[in-house]
């Protein structure tokens, strides 16, 4: 399982067709919405899905305090 929260970064296995492998984590839930961070799109994957494919997150903390 991975640890991850609104507005954090996750690097996907499949590159979107616009050729980032980056999304923006907007909605956490039964599905996951994610914006990709090259076109902006948004979609909604299962949680289980999610799993899957990502590969790794980038959290949103460094500018923190
Ligand atoms: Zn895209």
């Amino acid at each position: 399982m991975f640890d991850f929260k609104l507005n954090d970064t996750v690097i996907m296995r499949k590159a979107h067709p616009c050729g980032s492998d980056r999304w923006i984590v907007v909605r956490v839930g039964a599905d996951i919405g994610l914006r990709c961070a090259g076109c902006g799109r948004i979609i909604q994957i299962p949680h289980s899905q999610f799993n899957k494919q990502v590969k790794r997150i980038l959290p949103h903390s460094e500018r923190s305090s």
